[in-house]
């Protein structure tokens, strides 16, 4: 990522998400909780939409992949066959005079060398290089006095069933680092279940833990998150086609959900995981962040992962081809987004100043079908019986089928600006003459042009804005 951070898009965007409900810091009456959010009302309706974008398209739309909602604690064995217990980890390193902690890999991005995937005595190397030229400095405050790196476990541990209240390694139970263990573990019971044939999907969005040693970047980098996961099980003579396959629906889906093709690029992975042939990330250029950083990873991960559990639980994980006879254990490619990093991408992008006349206008222009309220519905005053009446009339009716919002604050400017701020695409005000001739004032957030619909004709034309 680039050094040009604004931090100032940054700080808007997270004042905004807090003083217009979308997301809160965690606990923040206990003084917070570092890097835990909440989703307020307009973040929960945002983010709903958007996992209901994603799963349109990976399971609605499609006749090879099938939804799933696997546990958050998995049995502990499932962490040790994946590899996370031993070597789910990133370098820490510690400034001894401010007492910030940083990833190592991440410093020494900073510094142009690539180390996503070293071992901690190559970043070491690195390390003590930078030392000897009296180049390694700490980010926060320039000191020169840095820890060398160290391992820091990702897994988050839990007791749960453990008779004790000590977190006794035996008694360790994992909270899930990504979903995507769920998904191996339920192959089989899927297979026997839905008689699935290769090439198949499964597909799920959920909560995923991670111990993350630096985490400033908002919801970029959370120790909660969510991810929307695939998997989708396949021959391995059927990678290479399927792989780019995969590669084109998901680019799509970015497009299709208004981010510009430019502001979306691909970093191909040169340093693989040793069961990897090919790995693949989707960047987004984050204003808020200074630059283009990862919000989807599209893997192929051969097969190793079932052949690990196969061997670690005993379970015969073979599939075997009805006509061929064929018995092999399945490889697979799999896309993993995160829904929360996702969101953040939508708030970016949506993100926009405008002047109008000697103000400015804050307006986040989601696409319609992502926008957390789609209409909002404004008696002209709060304080007119007939006009607060047909106002709710009309909301109920709407609210039918779509999320509305009944406002009746302040005066209809700040109104205009608070859903502005929301990204409501259209406003309806009832006011006097509407109670004479039946018609409603409609303002599109965008243009912000006002045009008088009869009450009748609404549905039709909300039909008509939304389908577009
Ligand atoms: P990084 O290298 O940035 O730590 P990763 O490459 O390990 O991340 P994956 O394990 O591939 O990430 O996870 C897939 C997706 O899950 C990421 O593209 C990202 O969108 C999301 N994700 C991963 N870690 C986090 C996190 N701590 N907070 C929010 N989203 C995350």
């Amino acid at each position: 990522m680039s050094n040009k951070k604004d931090n100032t898009v940054l700080e808007k965007i997270v004042s905004l998400c807090k003083r217009r409900g979308f997301v809160y810091p965690s606990s923040e009456i206990y003084g917070g909780l570092a890097a835990i959010y909440d989703y307020g009302h307009y973040g929960t309706l945002l983010k709903n939409n958007i996992r209901d974008s994603w799963w349109k398209s990976m399971i609605q739309m499609r006749d090879d992949v099938v939804g799933l909602d696997s546990a958050i604690f998995m049995h502990p064995t499932t962490w040790v066959a994946s590899g996370h217990v031993g070597g789910f980890n990133d370098p820490q390193i510690d400034c001894k005079v401010c007492k910030n902690r940083f990833r190592a890999d991440h410093l020494l991005k900073s510094y142009g060398i690539e180390a996503d995937k070293a071992t901690l005595e190559e970043i070491n190397n690195h390390l003590n290089e930078l030392r000897a030229k009296k180049k390694l400095k700490c980010p926060n405050c320039g000191s020169t006095n840095l820890t060398d790196a160290k391992i820091f476990s990702l897994m988050v541990k839990s007791n749960i069933g453990s008779p004790t209240d000590e977190l006794k390694e035996e008694n360790v139970v994992y909270l899930r680092p990504e979903t995507c263990g769920g998904i191996y573990l339920e192959y089989k019971n899927t297979v026997d279940s839905l008689h699935k044939k290769l090439p198949f999907g499964i597909a799920q969005v959920g909560k995923a833990f991670r111990n993350e040693i630096v985490a400033r970047q908002f919801i970029f980098r959370t120790r909660e998150f969510e991810q929307m996961e695939m998997q989708y099980f396949l021959r391995p003579s059927m990678m290479k086609e399927k792989y780019e396959m995969w590669k084109e629906i998901r680019w799509n889906w970015y497009l299709a959900n208004g981010i510009p093709a430019d502001k979306i690029k691909w970093y191909k992975h040169d340093k693989l995981a040793h069961y990897a042939s090919e790995a693949y990330d989707i960047l987004y250029d984050f204003k808020a962040l200074g630059g283009f950083d990862e919000v989807e990873g599209i893997h192929a991960r051969g097969n190793w992962d079932l052949t690990q559990h196969a061997k670690f639980s005993g379970v015969d994980l073979n599939y075997i081809d009805e006509i061929t006879g064929d018995k092999f254990i399945p490889h697979i490619m799999e896309t993993s987004a995160g829904l929360n990093r996702m969101l953040l991408m939508f708030l970016d992008c949506a993100y926009s100043e405008e002047a109008v006349k000697d103000e400015t206008r804050i307006v986040m222009k989601f696409p319609k079908h992502l926008a957390p309220i789609k209409i909002a519905i404004f008696p002209l005053l709060r304080n007119k019986p007939e006009l607060v009446k047909k106002a709710k009339e009309l909301y109920l009716e709407l609210a039918k089928n779509y999320m509305c919002e009944f406002d009746d604050n302040g005066n209809i400017g700040k109104r205009y600006r608070r859903q502005d701020e929301i990204g409501t695409p259209f406003c309806v005000t009832v006011d006097f003459d509407t109670l004479e001739d039946g018609q409603v004032t409609v303002r599109d957030r965008d243009t912000m042009e006002q045009t008088r619909v009869k009450i009748s004709e609404l549905e039709n034309f909300f039909q008509d804005k939304f389908s577009k």
